[in-house]
């Protein structure tokens, strides 16, 4: 998401008279957008400033933060680093161009934290900049679930869904500028509701399906999914709509049900469980990717195993696994029985080991087997172009075999823990 609205930041900024560059002695203006997910990302925030204000100290510059760093911590950054010019959340950063305008007038800015997800989508401008033939589509922001552990309730705020038609505008939009391959954003995207050109209520399945029938569309896939919100319309459209991929992201965090009950994940192990099988009744060939939290508050080497023993009835074709990381102001923050840090790590290599074994046998069974991707860019290598098959592997190949944008059929003769080569 963060991607999505850095994207959007310098579609703004462009229709403002504003350029991109590579280099950043070269920048007017810096925007560093920022995450608050975990620690270490929002450590980042503070080494990247300290560099950015070298270049400063040369040069005249204008440096902003946005996203949820400057939502949550917004008086922090101003203290530790007051060179910095515009602090902005992540829901009113359509307001950037106005702000800059008063800074170079020489109008200092206080904080910009309001949340305003309905304005911003309607200031927001669509595709002009648009390279490549995927495109994220934010159609869902914010959460109303409160995870203990989670701070995205309290940086991106409540649950909001953009409305049908502006969603199916902005892939029209894409489409016209090549884009046959969309995902769909939210923090929980399947809790995306809305109301149908007839005044009836919709979930998600029916967006898929709205956006299925946009025929320059070939693709369509949806992240981040929760597992409450699965509903049975949407496991069926992993059958019936042809366009949407065999990729489901559902993350879990925990296989112990009294871990889940402190998360506040409102589900148990076995009703995750009953997800799983449902889905791949519906379409075997689903790829299944998750996410895990080892060393939550309270996990003891039990709780641990019930989750290692989660993961192998699973079997996941890719995933996400990290330490509990505490966030200030989160209920976790304040329990008692915290990890140890030296524990988290030892859980988190076991926990990984067996995860990117699952991996890299679920992309050894593609070996001597086609595929179809959709070319994205250029690979590592000059000859070599990369894509993604229909189950999100990245896939490598010599470029000769196809051109940015097209669909190609391939079979595989290499398959590793992260790609797979043509
Ligand atoms: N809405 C999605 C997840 C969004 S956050 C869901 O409910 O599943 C993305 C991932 O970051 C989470 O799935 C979780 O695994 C991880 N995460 C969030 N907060 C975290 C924390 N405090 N420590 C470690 N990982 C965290
Ligand atoms: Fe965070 Fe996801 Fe839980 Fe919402 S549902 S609080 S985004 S982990």
């Amino acid at each position: 998401m963060n991607f999505y609205d850095s994207e959007k930041m310098s579609d703004l900024l462009m229709n403002h008279g504003y350029a991109t560059t590579d280099t950043q002695e070269d920048a007017d203006l810096i925007i560093v957008n920022t995450c608050h997910i975990r620690e270490k990302a929002s450590e980042k925030l503070f080494s990247d400033l300290g560099r950015i204000k070298k270049i400063k100290d040369k040069k005249r510059l204008t440096v902003a933060v946005t996203g949820c760093v400057a939502q949550a911590e917004g008086e922090q950054i101003s203290a530790r680093a007051p060179f910095v010019d515009l602090i902005t959340g992540p829901q009113s950063y359509h307001r950037l161009p106005e702000m800059l305008r008063k800074i170079a007038n020489g109008k200092s800015i206080s904080p910009l934290l309001e949340f305003m997800p309905n304005e911003k989508f309607d200031n927001l401008e669509y595709g002009k900049n648009k390279k490549g033939p995927t495109s994220f589509v934010s159609i869902q922001e914010g959460c109303d679930k409160f995870c203990t552990f989670c701070v995205v309730p309290y940086t991106r705020g409540a649950e909001f869904s953009r409305s049908i038609s502006e969603i199916i505008d902005e892939v029209n939009n894409l489409t016209d500028h090549g884009v046959i391959e969309v995902t769909l954003l939210g923090q929980n995207v399947n809790s995306w509701h809305g109301v149908d050109y007839k005044g009836k209520e919709r979930g998600l399945a029916y967006l898929i399906n709205e956006i299925s029938n946009i025929k320059k569309i070939k693709r369509i896939r949806y992240t981040t999914s929760h597992p409450l919100d699965m509903d049975e319309e949407l496991i069926l459209a992993h059958k019936n709509l042809k366009k949407l991929m065999p990729y489901l992201h559902l993350p879990v965090q925990s296989g112990s049900d009294k871990i889940l009950n402190a998360m506040n994940r409102k589900h148990t192990a076995k009703d995750y469980i009953k997800i799983i099988d449902k889905i791949r009744k519906i379409n075997p060939e689903i790829a299944l990717s998750g996410d895990f939290i080892v060393g939550f508050p309270g996990e003891t080497d039990k709780d641990f195993n019930d989750t290692i023993r989660l993961i192998k009835e699973v079997q996941y074709a890719q995933s996400y696994s990290f330490k509990y990381s505490e966030r200030p102001g989160t209920p976790a923050s304040v329990l008692d029985f915290q990890v140890p840090e030296n524990e988290k790590r030892i859980r988190l290599e076991k926990l990984q080991e067996i995860l990117f074994e699952q991996q890299e046998k679920y992309n050894s069974s593609f070996l001597g087997k086609e595929v179809e991707v959709l070319i994205e860019k250029t690979g590592g290598r000059d000859d070599q172009i990369m894509g993604r098959s229909q189950y999100m592997q990245s896939v490598y190949m010599n470029k000769n075999l196809g051109k940015i944008g097209e669909i190609k059929k391939v079979k595989i003769s290499y398959a590793g823990k992260n790609s797979l080569k043509v």
